[in-house]
């Protein structure tokens, strides 16, 4: 099993203020209610900003530190109003602009234990 054409992230909505939250939460924070819904969250967003990490995270980062390459992680706003922190798909401030539009993807990440890839999600520039 590949991992589907068409990832969405899994976000949580409040019944009450409709306030929406990435990572997905029990209680809202902006009302502080607890009746909240699972909600997916769009495929598509804009770069709020960015930046490109150039050396190993601090633990619990579970990539490779060995052969560690940069990699871009930003913010996209999506059209709920949430801004979700990403991993991006490219390294290369040439092909980032706040304000341009990011659609969700997998791709992998690192290799796990059994050799198998984990993967993760990550943000890519959307072409043309
Ligand atoms: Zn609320």
């Amino acid at each position: 099993m590949g991992p589907p054409d068409a990832p969405q992230l899994v976000g949580s909505r409040c019944t009450r203020c409709r306030e929406v939250t990435f990572p997905k939460q029990s209680s809202c924070p902006a009302c502080t209610s607890d009746s909240t819904e699972e909600v997916l969250l769009a495929r598509r967003g804009k770069l709020w900003t960015w930046t490109i990490q150039r050396f190993p995270p601090p633990p619990p980062f579970i990539g490779d530190t060995e052969h560690f390459e940069p990699y871009g992680v930003g913010y996209i706003e999506l059209p709920e109003g949430v801004r979700v922190e990403s991993r991006l798909t490219t390294a290369d401030p040439e092909a980032l602009e706040i304000g341009m539009e990011m659609e969700l993807v997998l791709e992998k990440f690192v290799d796990g234990p059994d050799g198998e890839a984990r993967m993760s999600f990550a943000f890519a520039p959307v072409r043309g």
